[in-house]
């Protein structure tokens, strides 16, 4: 039922996003995660936030991984014995070298454990922008797909990975099919916009040849920017799909409600304090959210 999960993801000093918003609900959920930082900055970069709230986190530090330093830590812990994990976790990933290593340490993982869940988050892009050089998305789609157990797309991303336009519910039930076809056996695209909603839908193929069976979560917008938040959904539905590894949907709709139980009371926090929550992007309130992650009430279906 627990696990233990090698997450590797952006580390920020400063601020939820990457292993800072993965690593501690894993934790809660009962796991023991290993993180590796493929970057450490301190402060969030905002992404293509930073075109859009410019006077916000203007600059930062830090240093980034590459392919090679990676290795040398898998190296390191297999020297020792140490490279026995039931699930890695990966996120935002910058470069083609670094995404190639990847793939050499799924195959290193599942080589001491054939049965490594691979959650696979393929962080490339968002509202129509790409965030990440082009190069890294033929590699994601040519062979990270295929060895991925679980991915968690949002709809621009899904869009890159299967060439097909997503505009409706439809589309998107469609979409992960397509994806299922070229490997992950459980797909959730996070994020659909639909008018005033967030569409998330789930697809889980028992087995080759068999349909999908699919669902989806209507979640009402909230009007506010929020960072960290994909890389904190992928990893409660890692946490809870291994919990109920037959149901998809279940695991959904708990990573969901404390997910949103959490980004009301980040809301509710900002407004109590003065400020406008529309006005930049907001930092998550993690910390003070670990009963809703711990022991979520389940308010999404
Ligand atoms: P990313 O694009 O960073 O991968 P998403 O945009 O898909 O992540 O967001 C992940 C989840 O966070 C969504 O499934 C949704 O539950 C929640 N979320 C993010 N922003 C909002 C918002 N403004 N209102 C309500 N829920 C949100
Ligand atoms: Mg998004
Ligand atoms: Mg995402």
């Amino acid at each position: 039922e627990t696990g233990r999960v090698l997450s590797i993801q952006s580390h920020t000093v400063q601020g939820y996003v990457g292993n800072k918003s993965a690593v501690f609900p894993l934790q809660l959920l009962g796991y023991d995660v290993d993180p590796i930082n493929s970057v450490q900055f301190s402060n969030h970069t905002g992404k293509l936030l930073l075109s859009l709230h410019s006077n916000r986190y203007p600059t930062f530090r830090g240093q980034v991984l590459n392919g090679q330093q990676l290795w040398d830590l898998i190296e390191g812990l297999e020297a020792n014995d140490l490279l026995y994990y039931t699930h890695l976790l990966t996120g935002y990933i910058g470069s083609v070298s670094f995404l190639n290593t990847v793939l050499e340490v799924v195959n290193k993982l599942r080589s001491i454990n054939p049965r490594l869940v691979y959650v696979c988050d393929p962080v490339m892009g968002d509202e129509g922008k790409l965030y990440v050089p082009p190069e890294l998305v033929s590699v994601y789609r040519e062979k990270v797909v295929a060895v991925a157990s679980m991915l968690t797309p949002n709809q621009f991303e899904a869009e890159q990975l299967t060439g097909f336009r997503i505009t409706s519910e439809r589309d998107g039930l469609e979409a992960c099919k397509i994806l299922h076809s070229a490997g992950p056996s459980k797909v959730v695209i996070t994020s659909i916009h639909l008018d005033g909603s967030i569409l998330l839908i789930g697809s889980h193929q028992k087995a080759k040849s068999q349909p999908p069976e699919q669902f989806k979560i209507v979640i009402p917008k909230i009007p506010a920017y929020f960072t960290g938040t994909g890389d904190l959904v992928t990893a409660l539905l890692l946490g809870w799909s291994n919990k109920y590894p037959d149901n998809l949907d279940r695991a959904a709709e708990l990573a969901v409600s404390s997910l949103q139980a959490l980004l009301q009371r980040t809301v509710n926090d900002y407004k109590r304090a003065g400020f406008d929550p529309q006005s930049s992007s907001l930092e998550i309130r993690l910390i003070q959210s670990q009963e809703d992650i711990r022991n979520p009430q389940v308010s999404f279906r």
